[in-house]
């Protein structure tokens, strides 16, 4: 596959002049390097720069790409017509499905698997979507599982309700994409092209993803970016590392607990969750929720009527800059014999916890290290969830505090609250990579 890099940004936040901004440096080595030398790990050496402002500070370093080992080549746009109208330059140019970057992105993934991803089916472009800290002033995505079924751009409709999931700026297109693309007139990916496949009929299909994929605005973000850089984290959140997650039941854990939640209306986060959550997102963990939702199959709520309920819950813990990586939830219930229970749902699945479907997709999905994995809830069926899995189970004493009386599962710890749990785990983690780190 080829890959095309739209490198004509410059750098005016940065306080750059004489550089486009792709070739800031960063550790070092300007921002562009760092992408080829990723795409040449997994084998992509032809790359095509669509270039601009500077064009020529591009070409003068990297040139044929032979001091690489890459065959690069350049097409300078002579009139800017936005994201759009770089890509529509390569109309005739190239004949197969390319992955396109954005030259002034700080990334690190795992590009074999969204190539994987992405050959499943015949779409016009797949594309990587994420959570992020800031959602509310994000371009957002909705989706109906694969399939991307709308376009949320900034400013956001009042009283939105998302999941956190937004554009990332990372594609793979068919040249079907060139038939989306005005001629003539500045266009951009978000705001007009994939809105355009969508009212057409078009398949955009969302790869969902929690690897380290950051613009770089400000020179506050560059001295992060580099932070990250040096540190290995960047390169440890690549998919093909296996990373720990701490998994969080729903309710009494993350929202008061109410019987059956069913009525939006009642969703209440807990006190200091989104802080406590916002800890696992800037440490190397991934925040998974693991919910039963028996009230589906019951026939109390509809899978959209929940989708609104986590949404919900996505916005208010996007308020406060934190976000969840994941919500799986299990709608099954075993028992028949409720009045408008939904007949399909009432089964006995591999989901529902004590269970631990739910856990091994997770860790299918993002590739989890599940050794040195925590399992927070506040039920004994919560902790023999934790140890069906093989991991430390928290029992935090909100919601049931371990009261519901349904399993002899014994807590490898008890604390107050999720607060309290994710201190322990960041404290253990330190820890632990401390002692690593000294014995090395
Ligand atoms: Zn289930």
């Amino acid at each position: 596959m080829k890959a095309v890099i739209i490198a004509g940004g410059k750098g005016t936040r940065l306080g750059l002049s004489d550089i486009p901004k792709p070739m800031v440096p960063v550790c070092g080595k300007p921002l562009l390097e760092h992408q080829l030398l990723l795409l040449k790990t997994h084998g992509i050496t032809e790359v095509i720069f669509l270039t601009g402002y500077l064009s020529e500070k591009i070409e003068d370093y990297f040139q044929d790409g032979a001091a690489w080992g890459m065959q690069l080549s350049y097409i300078k746009e002579e009139k800017a017509l936005g994201t759009g109208g770089a890509v529509l330059q390569l109309l005739g140019k190239i004949d197969e499905r390319f992955l396109v970057l954005y030259g002034d992105v700080v990334m690190d993934f795992d590009i074999t698997s969204f190539i994987g991803f992405d050959a499943q089916e015949d779409s016009v472009a797949s594309l990587i979507v994420h959570p992020n800290d800031h959602p509310y002033d994000s371009d957002l995505v909705e989706r109906d599982q694969d399939r991307i079924t709308r376009f949320i751009s900034k400013p956001h409709p009042d009283g939105l309700l998302y999941e956190n999931l937004v554009n990332a700026a990372v594609y793979i297109f068919s040249p079907r994409i060139f038939d989306y693309i005005p001629q003539g007139v500045a266009s951009d990916f978000g705001k007009d092209v994939f809105p355009k496949v969508i009212s057409d009929g078009g398949l955009l299909r969302a790869y969902l993803n929690a690897e380290y994929i950051k613009d770089l605005g400000t020179p506050d973000r560059l001295s992060k970016v580099e932070k990250d850089l040096s540190s290995g984290k960047i390169a440890r959140w690549n998919l093909k590392n296996k990373r720990p997650a701490i998994f969080l039941d729903r309710d009494g854990v993350i929202n008061e607990e109410v019987d059956n939640l069913s009525d939006i209306t009642k969703f209440k986060l807990l006190p200091g969750v989104s802080s406590a959550i916002k800890k696992i997102n800037q440490s190397d963990f991934l925040a998974i929720v693991i919910t039963n939702q028996p009230a589906v199959a019951k026939g109390f709520l509809t899978v959209s009527e929940l989708e609104d309920i986590h949404k919900l819950l996505q916005t208010e813990l996007g308020k406060e800059r934190a976000f969840v990586n994941h919500i799986y939830y299990c709608p099954h219930h075993p028992d028949s014999g409720f009045e408008g229970e939904v007949k399909a749902l009432k089964t006995n699945c591999n989901c529902r916890k004590p269970q631990t479907g739910m856990i091994d997709q997770a860790v299918a999905q993002y590739n989890i290290d599940l050794k040195s994995s925590y399992f927070i809830g506040d039920t004994t069926t919560d902790m023999r969830t934790a140890e069906n899995a093989g991991i430390p189970g928290i029992l935090v004493e909100t919601g049931y505090a371990g009261e519901d009386g349904k399993y002899d599962a014994r807590a490898h710890l008890k604390v107050e609250n999720l607060e309290a749990a994710i201190e322990c785990i960041l404290t253990q983690s330190k820890k632990e990579n401390d002692h690593i780190e000294n014995a090395v």
